[in-house]
């Protein structure tokens, strides 16, 4: 863990300017700095750095955060890396608080002798493909052949090993490896009394993690032998988990981001060929079948993922199935495929890099119309295929988090299949819903679409879709509440009167409200909390929060879009009165407006409790719910003669 001191250094260091301006170039308007968003694409700047608050917000996309978050967000690093990153920036010795244990340490050291050694092994194979008179004949004229030039050969780190049993193993021992840690690297294998290299005779290809270091290797045989495998790749270590790395990610990253776009192969050489021809925003999930973990790893730089599918019919239909769990992961899928069985690299040699572009940019379908099309035409003559399939994409569809994407997908759908769009809807209903009842978590937050009720016996009478949707808060009662919780992290220590606070008065007029919102009453906790440690907190201690959701929340509340400039002042002396010119009048009128929608609420329930009583003949009810509704009315105008509006 590193100390809370040295967090504290580096927050004071790290100038939100200075970081940011090490990727994007900020131009001075007004108070603040703006830029084109280095998070997605623009052309207008819509991203606004605030040097004196010390964060950054894109109104564009959303993106905001402190000099960390920048950090993390456009490096894709850990919340700790970010730390070290500037620490590093800013020469700031890194204290750890708490000494790791000897066993942790040894650990620590393990992983990084592997890395070590897998650097050492990259170089090595490297070596022998460049400068080889073996390596250069049989490696590197391999990759020429392949179309590869010099400067793609060494972007990817290619590399040769020799046809030779200890080869590698030999050279590392020299250069003062253990022998222990080559297998622990998945170098070396052991076996009975035999120590040998895992890679013999292999062009060599290097897969690296996200910050470009060599995890682990891809090796491909040249010549042909029934007994050996075409590829081979390193065993899972301590530093190579296959499901959690897409090959080229770290070469891509940037182009991925510049182009909102991800393309997916299924090869090394699909990589590498696309990269020389100018397409480097792809990567290949090789060795495995796609996981959640490679998804969720392209969704740090792209919401949008295209498919490139390799060779024939038979084969694509057989990977459909898979690209669902992208749509659940809620990214956008497109999907290409190729004529004549080519897989990109071979169609790439084949047309040339312009026309491949060309076929990249007219081929590209959206996945359901795409599934829809590959097995259209066996369903249209048999009922019972058609149904099959309609259940299929429905289910597909289903899978996507995004109820507006989904609605689209279905009017479409609908055409393509020639059925009902409500009923489509109806079945998807019945898909959600069972989703629901078996309860899980992760579903939860699905909206069943409105409008449209599904067939016959679907709803039981209590299973009239979710109650707590119907509890769920209104949109107003979020704004009064945003507007509290915005008054007290902004303003929580100045005074309305000498010895009390802001945050004295709010809190102690809301102390019986409940909060609707989940992340505002988050953030009015922790600020409880804080005060019980006996200080007030700073605006600054949620805006750089360590829990992500608070500090975007904070960040949300006090980033304005349009801050006056103070230009109007100074150059055109109008005065614009801000709300600190009056804080207890604002502080006074936001309590009010909470109240105001509360008030509103109870007059709401309180009339549902009337006519309930009502259709009961529960007179004593009835004069009781009477008598309610007169004192609340009587509190509403009140409130309203204060904030000044009338009320019908
Ligand atoms: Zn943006």
């Amino acid at each position: 863990m590193i100390s809370k001191t040295t967090v504290d250094h580096i927050q004071q260091a790290a100038d939100i300017v200075e970081v940011i301006s090490d990727f994007v170039p900020l131009k001075k308007k007004g108070q603040n700095l703006m830029a084109c968003c280095p998070f997605h694409n623009e052309k207008s700047p819509s991203f606004s750095v605030s040097p004196t608050k010390g964060i950054y917000k894109c109104f564009g996309c959303g993106k905001a955060g402190d000099s960390i978050r920048f950090i993390m967000d456009i490096e894709s690093i850990t919340y700790v890396e970010a730390l070290r990153y500037l620490a590093k920036k800013y020469n700031i010795p890194v204290e750890e608080d708490t000494r790791p244990t000897d066993q942790q340490q040894l650990e620590q050291n393990e992983r990084e002798s592997i890395l070590i050694a897998l650097n050492f092994a990259k170089n090595y194979y490297q070596h022998l493909l460049l400068e080889d008179e073996e390596g250069r004949y049989i490696g590197l004229s391999y990759f020429k052949e392949r179309g590869f030039n010099e400067k793609t050969v060494k972007a990817f780190d290619l590399g040769y090993s020799f046809n030779a049993w200890t080869g590698l193993t030999d050279a590392a021992v020299k250069a003062g490896f253990s022998k222990d840690i080559l297998v622990k690297a998945g170098l070396t294998i052991v076996k009975e009394d035999k120590i040998f290299d895992r890679f013999r005779g292999r062009v060599i290809f290097p897969i690296h993690n996200i910050s470009g270091k060599t995890i682990a290797f891809g090796a491909r045989i040249l010549k042909a032998d029934k007994d050996q495998p075409k590829y081979l790749n390193s065993p899972e270590t301590e530093v190579y988990h296959k499901s959690r790395v897409l090959y080229g990610l770290f070469q891509a990253k940037q182009a991925i981001r510049n182009e909102d776009n991800c393309y997916l192969v299924e090869g090394y050489t699909d990589v590498i060929s696309l990269h020389q021809a100018g397409i480097e925003n792809v990567v290949a999930s090789s060795g495995t079948s796609l996981t959640e973990e490679q998804i969720k790893l392209v969704g740090r730089f792209t919401q949008n993922i295209t498919v490139l599918f390799d060779g024939d019919l038979a084969g694509v239909k057989a990977s459909v199935r898979g690209i669902d769990m992208i749509l659940e992961s809620g990214l956008n899928v497109r999907v290409v495929t190729f004529p004549n069985n080519d897989d990109p690299d071979s169609y790439l040699r084949k047309v040339g890099a312009q026309a491949f572009k060309e076929h990249l940019k007219e081929q590209n379908t959206d996945f359901i119309s795409f599934k829809i099309s590959l097995f259209i035409e066996e369903a249209a003559k048999d009922p019972i295929k058609k149904a099959a399939l309609i259940r299929d994409i429905v289910e597909s569809i289903s899978k996507i988090p995004d109820s507006i994407k989904r609605s689209v997908l279905f009017k479409q759908c609908a055409k393509l299949l020639d059925v009902d769009e409500t009923v489509l809807i109806a079945e998807s209903n019945k898909i959600l819903i069972n989703q629901r009842r078996q309860q899980k978590p992760a579903k939860q937050n699905e909206e069943i679409f409105p409008g449209v009720l599904p067939p016959d016996n679907l709803f039981e009478p209590e299973g009239l879709v979710g109650e707590e949707e119907k509890a769920a808060q209104p949109d107003a009662a979020s704004s009064y509440e945003k507007e509290i919780i915005r008054m007290l992290i902004s303003y929580a220590g100045m005074e309305i009167e000498s010895d009390y606070f802001v945050c004295d008065y709010l809190l102690d007029q809301i102390k019986d409200v409940s909060f609707y919102t989940p992340a505002y009453a988050r953030v009015l906790e922790l600020f409880r909390q804080e005060l019980g440690k006996g200080y007030i907190p700073h605006t600054d201690f949620f805006i750089k929060h360590p829990d992500w959701e608070v500090q975007s929340v904070s960040i949300d509340l006090i980033a304005d879009k349009y801050e006056l400039s103070e230009q109007w002042e100074n150059v055109f002396k109008i005065h614009v009165p801000k709300e600190t010119d009056n804080l207890p009048d604002a502080t006074f009128k936001a309590v009010l407006r909470l109240k105001q929608e509360q008030v509103k609420r109870l007059i709401h329930q309180n009339m549902q409790q009337l006519m309930q009583a009502g259709k009961e003949g529960n007179l004593d009810e009835e004069l009781r719910c009477m008598q309610v509704h007169a004192a609340l009315k009587q509190t509403e105008a009140q409130i309203a003669s204060h904030l000044g509006n009338v009320i019908a």
